[in-house]
């Protein structure tokens, strides 16, 4: 994984530039008001299902994430966003722990991109592909607060966005092919 990179001069094409290197295999701007994201409850009910075991388990998940229309609210006030797909090998789907360990490498190389924006940089919202793994278990499990709230990343499903549908609008590939592991993440910004 490549150094950071900051530079408290870098404009978020800059940053764009800088997001490309390391794991990303995609990156690009769009301007959201030609192209608004689409977010939906449907998605904070994919969560509800529970498939990926971190609802209700995870500060960064539902419902410690707070209520849907108040995640889609938060992301409409953008008015652009920086996507990125982080993309790995593994030789199975199924070999869990590899696949896991995938999404750790891509809550790293968003913690990489989130650490690139400038410090005097407007407000703006990082998200990350799947519920933060950073610790071995969450605490949120013992009703314990976040060990570190600077550097855990709430998942874009938890609020609402359907990349899915954004991936297929923009020609973007979203599942992987066979053999490899994609997942998204983003900067929401005005
Ligand atoms: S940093 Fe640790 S405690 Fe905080 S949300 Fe992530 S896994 Fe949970």
């Amino acid at each position: 994984m490549p150094s950071t990179g900051r530079n408290d001069t870098m404009g978020m094409e800059d940053i764009l530039e800088e997001v490309r290197k390391g794991d990303t295999g995609y990156a690009a701007i769009f301007d959201l008001r030609r192209t608004p994201l689409m977010c939906s409850n449907m998605v904070r009910q994919f969560c509800e299902n529970n498939a990926c075991g971190k609802y209700g388990a995870n500060w960064t998940c539902p419902p410690a994430v707070g209520p849907i229309d108040e995640c889609i609210s938060a992301v409409k006030k953008y008015s652009k966003v920086l996507v990125f797909r982080s993309d790995y090998k593994i030789n199975e789907w199924y070999d869990y722990e590899k696949v896991e360990e995938t999404i750790g490498r891509h809550q790293e190389n968003v913690r990489r991109v989130r650490e690139l924006i400038p410090k005097d940089a407007g407000d703006h919202l990082v998200l990350s592909g799947g519920g933060c793994v950073r610790c071995k278990e969450c605490a949120y499990i013992r009703k314990e607060e976040c060990r570190h709230p600077d550097t855990a990343i709430p998942p874009l499903e938890a609020y609402g966005i359907d990349i899915f549908h954004f991936a297929k609008k923009h020609g973007v590939v979203y599942g992987a092919p066979e053999g490899e592991m994609y997942y998204f993440g983003m900067i929401l910004y005005d």
